[in-house]
């Protein structure tokens, strides 16, 4: 169920963001007004910048929406041939952009010039015949339809509102369903294109449209950060985030190593992908450490977690409730039986099993005239110390 739903907090927190964003600019509209040319003028190099950042860090799916975007803003600016078969299709367009966003949010982020960028930009022009071809269907299904008493009422809604409930669900969907931040821009850019469409925003389209893109930037910029400081498999900060937490640190700190009981002999129990799991399970519970805790992944089955301002008598009773947590922890796991011709056939094909695992924990405090590194090196020997002394401690 956490799974299902782990792109609930990101992308509840980046929409506020970007809403609160928005309201500002609603409010504030009398001080950028005077400067609307300028808008205008450094929206197109706004455009250029995010659709080459987006597609240099491989977020091709926002490059693409930025290019619509752009064609679409060329377009409004009278510069392109097709303007007025465009805004004389008023309902097509809302329904082809509409439907590029949410078609975007479900394919994955592949490089924009490559076979893959081919693929995707016939799948946009498709989503645009479709739209064009779909106001002939819905007017069959209407009168089809309004044999059904029923129904009668609703059937204004079919060609347009219906499809476009669709794809609001599908995007929010694949938001919830995606912990990634694109899924998120592509939503909020959704709810601008609907918001203007319906009338409900009177704002100019070069200020949505700079609003929109500084998103897309914004996104590409913060998900770049994740890649370089988050470890994927159980995305805790890793290594690299704890060394530029080092650099911030105050004089006083404490550090704790710890490190999986015997992790090798279970990977050969149960095997790699198994321990991958269990790996990410016990991350999790360590992540809910108490007393200010931050919790990194070091390297392979061992986590360092830094008390900023705190001793070791004050960073003991979280690590020890920290322990306790992890050995109590009973893992479900799901472990593939050999398919034998019973099992395939009766689909009892895997076997539920709870296994549980224990963890060592070393402890040490910043002493004057130690660095960073020689009071993790001191926190190693307190691991080293609780393994020889039976492991699933905490030593000092
Ligand atoms: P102990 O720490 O109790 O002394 O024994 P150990 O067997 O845990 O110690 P060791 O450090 O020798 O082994 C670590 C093992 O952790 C080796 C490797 O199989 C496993 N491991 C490290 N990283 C990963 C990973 O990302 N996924 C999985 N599944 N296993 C990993
Ligand atoms: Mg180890
Ligand atoms: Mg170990």
């Amino acid at each position: 169920m956490i799974q299902f739903f782990s792109g609930f907090k990101s992308s509840i927190i980046s929409l506020i963001a970007f809403f609160v964003a928005f309201m500002l600019l609603s409010k504030f509209q009398s001080y950028w007004f005077v400067k609307i040319n300028l808008i205008e003028q450094v929206l197109y190099g706004l455009f250029a910048i995010t659709i080459m950042l987006s597609s240099y860090f491989n977020r091709s799916r926002l490059a693409l929406a930025a290019i619509i975007f752009l064609v679409f803003y060329l377009t409004l600016s009278q510069a392109l041939p097709w303007q007025t078969w465009v805004f004389s299709h008023g309902e097509w367009l809302v329904l082809t952009g509409a439907g590029v966003l949410s078609v975007l949010s479900v394919v994955k982020d592949r490089g924009l010039l490559s076979t893959h960028g081919f693929y995707r930009l016939t799948l946009i022009l498709f989503v645009g015949v479709a739209s064009y071809f779909w106001f002939d269907i819905a007017n069959v299904l209407v009168v089809k339809l309004t044999r059904v008493a029923q129904l009668e009422p609703w059937l204004k809604y079919l060609s347009v509102e219906l499809p476009l409930v669709f794809f609001a669900l599908l995007l929010v969907w694949r938001c919830l369903r995606e912990k990634s931040l694109v899924t998120t821009a592509l939503l909020s850019s959704y709810c601008i294109w609907l918001g203007q469409y319906y009338q409900l925003i009177t704002l100019p389209w070069s200020v949505l449209l700079t609003l929109m893109i500084m998103h897309y930037f914004f996104v590409v910029v913060v998900d770049s950060y994740f890649l370089a400081y988050r470890d994927e498999l159980t995305t805790l900060p890793s290594r690299r985030a704890l060394n530029q937490l080092a650099l911030s640190l105050g004089r006083k700190y404490t550090l704790a190593m710890l490190d999986i009981d015997h992790f090798k002999k279970f990977n050969d129990t149960y095997g790699h992908d198994i321990g991958d799991q269990v790996l990410k399970l016990v991350a999790s519970k360590l992540a809910q450490v108490k007393g200010s805790g931050k919790v990194f992944r070091y390297g392979g089955e061992e986590f360092t977690i830094v008390f900023p301002g705190k001793t070791t008598e004050q960073a003991l009773p979280a690590l020890e409730a920290v322990r306790q947590a992890v050995e109590d922890y009973k893992i479900v796991i799901r472990q593939e039986q050999r398919k034998t011709k019973q099992a395939r056939s009766d689909k009892k094909g895997s076997q539920v099993k709870t296994v549980s695992v224990t963890i060592s924990i070393g402890l040490a405090e910043r002493a004057s005239k130690l660095n960073f590194e020689q009071t993790l090196k001191l926190a190693d020997e307190a691991l080293y110390r609780a393994k020889k002394s039976g492991r699933n401690n905490v030593s000092e």
